[in-house]
């Protein structure tokens, strides 16, 4: 099967110098990727012109597809326009379609005053050997340069230049990169098949996987992505029809799952808020928190789901001692002896919790972030969870988590929310 390779360039001092962070490449490779085209390299370079046109040089050698963003706006540090211009060998025209695009978004869009600047108008002008690629997000249009290949037979090579704004960028690769991609290559076709495991380190998954891997055929990889306490395992496969690549895949799956069980969370991919939100809307069951040390991360998690107001009714985010005692019942005396990070005083988190946000379930998070706060007998990462319901025979029942955690502040914040959240999930399948 024909390979397609692809290089992704990013143009920009902003993005060597770190003031940027660099999504766009990203973006653009995950979606690359999807319809099974390998990344060969992404480059990042500055707002030079030498560097650029190397870069060009370089990319274009080895992949079929060159994708650059950035560079293509009104100021006089976007130089990547006459650039391409100079390298393809033409000459800057006005495009009429995109000068009309431009006047509509000054005049009526953003309704700027008086007459649009000559910079701006020129963000119309397109090299004459282009194709563009319209940009109904921004001023700055796409273009699609096309370069014949020294061997015969084989394909041309598409150099996709792209507005670096991140959100005009995704709207040209889905509009008018992809379909053209898989117009002009005979792609196969690509079936992804995802394992979503949680709380075993990647490399001890490696490790159970090392012979399944080994003995996958070339047209399947095994993808480890791992992200707090999370591991998902993706299985790409190819074929030349999709049915062939399912039937490919479809029995390696399986064999996948069962090789990770005791850590397997879910076979889509999605993450634990979303595994959680599954089960409670298939129980027709609800759920609230109360949240010292995620301050409400939990919660925003939950509600970034679309259909989560089904099952989940809200939060306390009792941060200070004082909302513990006054919203959720938290008793003082606990709180001077056993202290904030401490099992008692989740345990009556939870009880306060369920009963004043009147769920069926709730959990409840206290601990200590840092970088300060830590004290020998409770170190910075001590955090302590709890989750609990009312059983049928109406009694209260809590279990409890305590973690120990290593990370800096924020890291420290989403470990504790995944954590919190497999804790609830495998809470709600016994109780
Ligand atoms: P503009 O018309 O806005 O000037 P442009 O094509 O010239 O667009 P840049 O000037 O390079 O693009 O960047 C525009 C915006 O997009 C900036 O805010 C920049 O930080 C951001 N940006 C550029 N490249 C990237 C990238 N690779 N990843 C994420 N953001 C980026
Ligand atoms: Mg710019």
């Amino acid at each position: 099967m024909q390979t397609i390779n692809a290089s992704i360039i990013t143009i920009g001092d902003e993005l060597l110098i770190g003031q940027t962070i660099d999504t766009n490449s990203a973006y653009i490779a995950q979606e690359l990727n999807k319809i099974g085209i390998w990344m060969r390299r992404r480059v990042a370079v500055g707002d030079v012109y030498n560097d650029i046109w190397k870069a060009l040089d370089e990319e274009g050698s080895h992949s079929q597809i060159v994708i650059i963003t950035g560079g293509l706006g009104p100021t006089a540090d976007d130089i990547t326009k006459p650039l391409l211009c100079n390298y393809f060998g033409g000459t800057l025209v006005v495009n009429e379609k995109v000068l009309a695009h431009v006047k509509h978004l000054f005049e009526v869009v953003f309704r700027r005053p008086g007459p649009i600047l000559e910079r701006n108008l020129k963000q119309a002008e397109v090299p004459d050997v282009c194709t563009v690629l319209f940009n109904e997000r921004g001023t700055a249009p796409g273009m699609l340069f096309t370069k014949p290949n020294a061997a015969p037979d084989a394909p041309p090579t598409l150099f996709f230049s792209l507005p670096g704004v991140p959100h005009e960028m995704k709207g040209l690769m889905n509009k008018e990169v992809i379909p053209a991609i898989l117009k002009a290559f005979h792609m196969p076709a690509i079936v992804h098949r995802t394992s979503v495991t949680f709380g075993q380190g990647e490399s001890m998954i490696a490790e159970m996987l090392k012979d399944f891997e080994a003995g996958l055929p070339d047209t399947v990889k095994l993808a480890y992505l791992p992200n707090y306490g999370i591991v998902k395992l993706r299985l790409t496969g190819r074929g030349n029809t999709t049915d062939e690549a399912n039937q490919l895949v479809e029995p390696l799956f399986q064999q996948l799952q069962e090789l990770v069980k005791e850590s397997l969370v879910s076979n889509h991919d999605e993450g634990l808020e979303s595994v959680v939100g599954n089960i409670l809307l298939k129980k027709g069951k609800t759920m609230g928190t109360a949240e010292s040390c995620t301050g409400g991360y939990i919660a925003h998690l939950i509600t970034s789901r679309r259909g989560s107001s089904a099952y989940y009714k809200g939060s306390v985010i009792s941060y200070a001692n004082e909302i513990k005692e006054h919203l959720l019942g938290v008793s003082p005396q606990t709180l001077t002896t056993a202290g904030a990070v401490s099992e008692e005083t989740v345990q009556q988190m939870v009880k306060g919790a369920l009963s004043e946000l009147n769920t069926d379930y709730a959990l409840v998070t206290s601990g200590i972030m840092g970088p300060d706060g830590g004290s020998d007998e409770k170190p910075v990462g001590t955090v302590w969870v709890a989750a609990g319901t009312r059983l049928p025979d109406g009694n209260l029942h809590i279990e409890t988590l305590q973690l120990h955690l290593r990370f800096d502040r924020m890291r420290n914040i989403s470990m504790t929310a995944n954590h919190a959240l497999n804790f609830l999930r495998k809470f709600i399948l016994r109780y």
